[in-house]
């Protein structure tokens, strides 16, 4: 026998889940002989590509992890008092282990599935009453992508809701974070929002304003008091947003109690790593009477069908902003898992814990700052939380360069410094800082003297009185053991892609690998700081390249921006970009976005958001765009198209044949294409945006690009362009990454969430050109396999000119009204079958919409569809009168364990048929932890944050 010493594991028979057994199998139920035979009859011949993908060959998962370990090391980790929204944190380790590394809570999908998410439902509770309790404010939501976007939200929400259409006056303290005013100024100018940027002292409120903007501490670190502020402004009927660090909070009087009406920020430094700027959770918090107007997801409490306790996302059908082109918001994916984090870290750390940790940071800032003045440096605030500013004069050089000797970064501006401190800082920290301080100056280190008795320099009206975090949930888990099993309770309710796969159409859950996510909490990549110099993060730099050239590879475009957070927030990106191009070329009045009726809402949302009006093109029988009446619109048009947007392949799941017309079309009529890139799942390898006539695309990477979703974010949003749009790519004020005529930001970090990236990185560097093709063609195998098993049982729509589907398909539901079986059914009876359900009711209402991806093997395809077909027999059960109309297990679906063991059980069929209906379910059983969720009853009486569990059921005896 030879041995191969040569062999290596193909990370590619990781990801790519189906063998060649299973493969062979699959392509003779569909009915063709070869892999290739069927792309040839799904994906049409004109677009495809000419030649493979030129991409570096394929690493292992050892010599990627390897290779990444040299990469990583270009990064140095200084000590970090730059603040500025971003400041170094301990992520306790029984949450980053058991949350932040785990995939039980990362592979979880956005918790529209109410009943198997009452983990994440309930951490998101905790993280909302955080926010609520230390804000002072009336109701919050479950988080938004960062604190200059949230800030944007606000402004936004307060322009929407203004009474008075004449003002179109926003202002701005000029003590708001630099970034997060840019952020305004790109969200204010397709509205015309003038931005006054001022000092809030000097203002003077006038109707022209709606609303006005500030930061608690503010940027140079002073704590002011806003309170004759937010009065002036509210006797002219003016809005006051603030953005708050949540920390100061526990020492600070909070803005809910001196007038805020909109409270924004960011949570980071509650155990979020600082990950070169995120991702991390921001929030937003508000008064109740504009619950209908809050931008982002909202969690609420309700009861299930057993009248018991349970939770769900509030107030939307699908999302309650995102209504198209009426939208006040586009956000869709937010920052779920790092809210989790967040609120997670409150409920270990607790009220007391919280507060000391404030005020050993708040310590030994007053430590700093008075062992600086006793040595001769002039402290320029009279009363601050953690951030100090030194006028440094010709000092200025002698100090960075001493700090840059001990590995430390401070925040400099001209001859200015500030320094903010964290969590992480110790006293040794701080004698340090003053021993360089007074090195430059010439003292001697042992005549100095550091003073450790320190007061507060917050005066007696800007202290906190008010209690908060009095839940017993904050109260309650302290020891790590306790902690520990409250997490794992939590985490145990909840279905993942640990349990069963998660066939989300348009939503792509394919693996998560492990090796993707393990360098994401390397210390090199976690604890950089997002405006750290550059010379410092060039590991960095190298993962930022190296990703942006094989995205570019991929689309086919020139160049990406990896700014944008989130797939909605690169719409918006292009969208702005498109709007530049034309602007520049003086077409100021092209504003009309041409979108398909089956196009996704954040398209519509996006565009207004980008100041445009939308002209809705219509569908044909088949689900094709119709390609008539869009060239009629085009040209009606024409003067101010600005552009189309499009799905590809289609939000059906079909390649479209008439695509490269419908560009040509649009391109002849002035206007520029912008492909919604959610279903690149479909295309990588095979053909890409630029390909088949496009000018902008964004790429979702918590879809087609392994970020798992995290129970509704992190996501990343990047977008890749045509050469001529390259110049307006997103800018920055903070780091210089502008291009000749960038667009300001659209997200607080120059590269957003930058440490996610890696995992899309890794995936790409691991399959190599190849392996992301056949990942494309298994995507298309699995589910035209699937299709192939169920068409006999459920009505697929649309299916391309072969009879084939994309990488997803359209289940047929709504004959079964006829007989009172609605989809909502269907998607809770497939829990008990151990699945999560998959898209309900999006493009076609009424469907389901089901994409397995690559990353799942044949027999697992094998039990959902079982499930599936068996569902269907209960369906026909129902129609021949064999199950009751009403009291059958779809109608009751789902059942849970008290349910299924009560010594009672009335219904017409068997205990074993509700929780056991098909063999395997034995060996898979997962439990709703509670019954169908009652949507209706939660949304009559909103509830957002944690109720003392005992009132809240007394009140259900008495209702
Ligand atoms: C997921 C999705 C989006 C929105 O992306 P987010 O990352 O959630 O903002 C847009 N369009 C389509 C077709 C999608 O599937």
């Amino acid at each position: 026998m030879s041995l191969n010493i040569h062999y290596q594991e193909d990370f590619q028979d990781r990801h790519i889940a189906p063998n060649a057994n299973d493969t062979a199998a699959m392509l003779q139920a569909i009915g063709v002989s070869s892999i290739d035979e069927l792309i040839e009859q799904t994906v049409p011949q004109k677009i495809r590509l000419k030649s493979p993908l030129n991409l570096p060959k394929a690493k292992s998962e050892i010599e990627y992890l390897t290779d990444l370990r040299q990469t990583a090391s270009l990064n140095k980790v200084y000590k970090s008092y730059i603040g500025q929204g971003y400041y170094d944190t301990l992520t306790p380790g029984v949450i980053l282990r058991n949350v932040m590394e785990n995939p039980g809570w990362y592979t979880q999908y956005t918790p529209y599935q109410a009943e198997i998410a009452q983990g994440r439902l309930q951490a998101l509770l905790n993280f909302q009453t955080m926010v609520i309790d230390l804000t002072g404010m009336e109701i919050a939501n479950a988080s938004l992508l960062d604190e200059g976007t949230a800030a944007a939200e606000a402004m936004f929400m307060q322009y929407s809701l203004r009474k008075n259409q004449q003002a179109t006056k926003y202002f701005v303290s000029d003590q708001v974070f630099a970034q997060t005013i840019d952020i305004l100024k790109t969200r204010a100018q397709p509205y015309g929002i003038e931005l006054v940027i001022g000092n809030h002292i000097d203002f003077t409120a006038t109707a022209e304003f709606f609303g006005a903007i500030v930061q608690y501490p503010a940027g140079n670190g002073e704590v002011f008091d806003y309170t004759h502020f937010a009065d002036t402004l509210h006797q002219q009927n003016i809005k006051l947003t603030v953005i708050a660090d949540l920390l100061s909070l526990t020492l600070l009087t909070p803005p809910g109690e001196w007038g805020a009406d909109v409270v924004v920020g960011t949570t980071q430094r509650f155990g979020v790593p600082m990950g070169f700027g995120g991702p991390h959770a921001a929030y937003f918090a508000t008064k109740d009477e504009y619950k209908r107007s809050i931008p982002g997801r909202i969690i609420g409490v309700t009861i299930d069908s057993n009248n018991n306790y349970a939770l769900r996302m509030a107030l939307q059908t699908r999302e309650q902003h995102i209504r198209r082109d009426k939208a006040t918001s586009n956000i869709c994916t937010a920052q779920a898992l790092l809210a989790i984090m967040a609120g997670f870290y409150a409920v270990y750390h607790g009220p007391k814990g919280l507060k000391l940790i404030a005020e050993r940071v708040h310590g030994l800032t007053v430590c700093l700052a008075e062992s600086l003045n006793q040595i001769g440096y002039q402290v320029l605030n009279k009363a601050y939380f953690d951030t100090i500013q030194i006028n440094l004069g010709e000092l200025t050089g002698s100090i960075h360069k001493e700090c840059l000797d001990n590995n430390i970064n401070l925040n400099y501006k001209g001859n200015q410094v500030s320094i903010s401190l964290d969590e992480t800082v110790s006293f040794e920290d701080v004698k340090l800082l003053v021993r360089i301080f007074s090195k430059v100056k010439g003292i001697a280190a042992d005549s100095l003297t550091i003073v450790e008795e320190v007061k507060t320099t917050i005066s007696a009206t800007l202290q906190r009185q008010s209690s908060y975090l009095l839940h017993p949930v904050f109260n309650s888990h302290h020891s790590e053991h306790e902690m520990l099993r409250y997490i794992k309770s939590l985490e145990t309710k909840d279905l993942s892609l640990c349990h069963s796969m998660i066939a989300l159409g348009s939503c792509t859950m394919k693996l998560n690998a492990t090796s993707e996510m393990i360098p994401v909490t390397w210390p090199e990549f976690g604890k950089v700081h997002p405006f750290a110099p550059a010379d410092q993060v060039l590991g960095y730099y190298t993962v930022f390249d190296e990703l942006d050239k094989w995205l570019s590879e991929i689309t086919g475009f020139a160049a990406m921006s990896l700014q944008p957070n989130a797939g909605a927030q690169g719409e918006y990106a292009g969208l702005m970009v498109i709007r530049a191009y034309h602007q520049d070329r003086g077409d100021h009045h092209r504003n009309i976005a041409l979108i398909p009726a089956s196009a996704h809402g954040t398209n519509p949302a996006s565009a207004a958001m980008a100041g445009m009006k939308i002209v809705v093109v219509k569908s044909l029988e088949n689900g094709n765009i119709d390609v008539d009446d869009l060239k009629a619109k085009a040209e009606q048009h024409a003067a101010d198209l600005s552009c189309l947007m499009v799905t590809y392949p289609s939000t059906h799941g079909v390649f479209e044949e008439s695509i490269i017309d419908i560009c040509n079309i649009i391109h002849q009529n002035g206007g520029q294409v912008y492909m919604d890139g959610a279903n690149m799942n479909a295309q990588v390898g095979l053909t890409s945006p630029a390909n088949i006539g496009a000018d902008v695309c964004h790429l979702n990477l918590h879809k087609t690009f392994c970020i798992p979703h995290g129970g509704g974010g992190p996501g990343m949003g990047p977008i890749g362009v045509a050469a001529h749009l390259v110049k307006y790519l997103p800018g920055h004020s903070v780091v210089d990454i502008n291009n000749e005529k960038s667009i300001p930001a659209v997200s607080s970090a120059p590269w957003g969430s930058a440490s996610i990236l890696i995992i899309s990185h890794a995936y790409i560097a691991m399959m190599g050109g190849e392996g992301l093709t056949d990942a494309t063609k298994y995507a298309i195998l699995n589910a035209n396999y699937m299709k192939a098993r169920l068409e006999a049982h459920y009505p697929v729509l649309y299916s391309g000119s072969q009879g084939r589907c994309a990488h997803e398909m359209i289940l047929d539901c709504r004959g079964f009204k006829n007989f009172g079986i609605e989809v909502v059914d269907i998607a809770k009876r497939l829990m008990d079958y151990g699945f999560h359900a998959p898209t309900v009711s999006f493009p076609v209402a009424g469907t389901l919409m089901v994409e397995p991806t690559e990353s799942e093997p044949k027999h697992e395809l094998d039990r959902f569809c079982d499930a599936l077909i068996a569902i269907r027999k209960e369906i026909s059960s129902v129609e021949n009168g064999s199950l009751d109309k009403v009291d059958n297990p779809l109608k009751n679906a789902p059942h849970t364990s008290a349910v299924v063991t009560a010594n009672e059980w009335s219904h017409g069929y068997s205990r074993q048929t509700a929780a056991f209906p098909l063999p395997y379910v034995a060996d898979y059983k997962f439990w709703p932890s509670v019954g169908r969720v009652n949507d209706s009853h939660g949304d009559r009486s909103l509830i957002c944050a944690c109720p003392p569990l005992e009132s809240y059921l007394e009140e259900e005896v008495t209702a």
